[in-house]
Order: C-alpha cells, then sequence, then structure tokens
C-alpha cells in the first residue's frame, strides 16, 4: 500500500490557452512534467497509466454559478456533494449546514475509520498563532482545517515550523518573516520540498495546502502569476525528485481562477487532478471533485 502525498493547489483550472493563462504562456517544466511534457490547458490529452494519471475534473458539481472554496473543498475532501447540500456554492469559508460534514466524513476522518492511526495522518502546513486568536474569535475554520482538527489530527504551528516539520503557507517562509517573525529564516522552495517529503518518514497521508495560486488569480497581476507559479515549479521540481517510490502524490484544486487573468473571480473550467506513483491508477475513472477522496480511501480499504 503506497504512503500518499496530497498537495491541494487553491484554484487552479484547465482553461484556454489563451494570453490571459499563466499556465499557458510560462515556462513551467516540472507541471508540464507532471503532466507528460504538456501544458496545464484545456488542451491537454488525459493520462490514464498504472502509475501516472492526469484527468481534468469538473468544479461545477452540477450547480449554476463559479464554483467557490468552501464548499468546493469540502466536495474535494469528502466525496460528498456539499455544494447541492448546501444549495449553491459557498465561500471561501465552509457554510456552517456543510461543517458536520467536514469534521466526521474527511479525508483524514475516513482514513482514521479506516484504521490508520491519527499520528500517521499529518497536514503540513503551519499555522501562526494569530490564525488560533481568529478561529476563536469568530469561528473562522477553513476546510482542511475543520478537517484535520475533527479527525485528531493536530495543526502544526511555530516550533514544528522552526523545527523543519512543518511548511510555511508560501512555502519560502518570507511571509511568515515578515508578518509573524522577523527572525524567522527563510528556505527555498526545493528546502521545502524535502521537507514535506520528509513528513512521510512517519505518516502514512500528508496533505500540503498551497492557496497563493487562488490569491494571484483574484489579483489579475500577470507579475504575480508568474512569481507564484515559478515558485510552485521549483517546489514540485524538487519534489518529484524527492519523493520515495512508495509514495503516491496526489494533486488537485477546488476552482478554476489563476488560469484566466482577464477575470478577477473564479471559473467554471474543470481542475486538474493529478496521480504520480503507485496506486496511480486507482484515480483513472476520477470525473468531478467527488472522486478523489473516495479514490484515496480506497487505496486503504479497496
Ligand atoms: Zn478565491
Amino acid at each position: 500500500m503506497p504512503r500518499v502525498l496530497f498537495v491541494f493547489l487553491d484554484g487552479v483550472g484547465l482553461g484556454p490557452a489563451t494570453v490571459d493563462n499563466p499556465l499557458a504562456t510560462l515556462d513551467l517544466p516540472a507541471f508540464e512534467r507532471m503532466a507528460g511534457g504538456q501544458r496545464w490547458t484545456a488542451d491537454l490529452a488525459p493520462i490514464r497509466q498504472p502509475r501516472h494519471v492526469v484527468v481534468p475534473i469538473d468544479a461545477t458539481l452540477g450547480l449554476e454559478g463559479l464554483p467557490q472554496s468552501g464548499t468546493g473543498q469540502a466536495t474535494l475532501f469528502t466525496g460528498e456533494n456539499a455544494a447541492a447540500a448546501h444549495g449553491r456554492h459557498f465561500g471561501p469559508y465552509p457554510p456552517t449546514t456543510v461543517r458536520p460534514l467536514v469534521a466526521e466524513a474527511s479525508v483524514f476522518a475516513q482514513l482514521a475509520a479506516a484504521g490508520v492511526p491519527p499520528e500517521r495522518l499529518a497536514f503540513a502546513n503551519a499555522y501562526p498563532d494569530r490564525f488560533f486568536r481568529v478561529v476563536e474569535a469568530r469561528g473562522r475554520w477553513t476546510v482542511t482545517t475543520l478537517a484535520a482538527t475533527a479527525a485528531g489530527v493536530r495543526l502544526r504551528r511555530a516550533g514544528d515550523l522552526a523545527a523543519r516539520r512543518a511548511l510555511p503557507a508560501d512555502l519560502t517562509g518570507e511571509t511568515w518573516r515578515r508578518l509573524i517573525d522577523p527572525a524567522h529564516a527563510v528556505q527555498t522552495e526545493a528546502e521545502a520540498a524535502h521537507d514535506l517529503a520528509a513528513l512521510l518518514d512517519d505518516h502514512r497521508f500528508v496533505l500540503h495546502e498551497y492557496y497563493l495560486t487562488d490569491k494571484a488569480g483574484h489579483s489579475r497581476d500577470p507579475a504575480r502569476a508568474a512569481e507564484v507559479l515559478g515558485s510552485l515549479d521549483r517546489f514540485f521540481g524538487a519534489l518529484l525528485d524527492a519523493l520515495p517510490p512508495d509514495v503516491l502524490l496526489v494533486l488537485s484544486s477546488d476552482h478554476g481562477n489563476l488560469e484566466d487573468l482577464g477575470t478577477k473571480s473564479h471559473t467554471r473550467h474543470p481542475v486538474p487532478l493529478v496521480a504520480w506513483g503507485p496506486g496511480a491508477d486507482a484515480f483513472a475513472e476520477a470525473t468531478s471533485l467527488l472522486d478523489v477522496t473516495p479514490a484515496v480511501v480506497g487505496l486503504w480499504t479497496g
């Protein structure tokens, strides 16, 4: 049974290869490597091989309007249609109607129910103390922090980051140094990739969440998009080389955004699903956000 590393990118869709699509215009060798030498656009030809799957999956979930992070992530990380349950797309936080689903049926909860001890499940992101103050004051759980906490998977903090047992949200830690701790040492994306891969030494399932892609999409700023995608590409280049052979990398998103800088809003484009490594073929028939968590959990229960 493979160990699984799930890298979640917020707001990355597969859109037409226009001048407004940085995934079409930028040179991103690691992204292309993960797609069998193709750019991440609507023209991408699906790959369904035993150890490598790349398919576009639907993020609209049968509803009108623009997909949002709250219901999209709740769907991605539970396998249940949270947007339909809520009656519409909602975000960025999970609506109260959907919180019990996220708390009780997340991929973390399902893996724990399948017999993986919670201490073998990891959510790799580091959260600063101010995050916990905001959660306590306003109840602003995100889908992933709620899913992890409810399943007994602890949120990592400054001490874990200092010990290189957690990743800063921007991978390099520049934001952490600027906003949280001026003494924090920044790192390269390659060092972040190695730290993430090292978490798999003592975990069976590791999740990392990256949301600057969505922020860059909202900014409509091509320079910002190039910065974020260049940083991610350096990260993935190192990560693909650092992963042990028995680790399955799963990568997906919750909705489109960054692939169309012509609009500051989300898009209805499909999102990428990449599975790279042993067991990848379990994801070959996925067609929507609904299919990702069942395929992950099926690696243990199937
Ligand atoms: Zn957004």
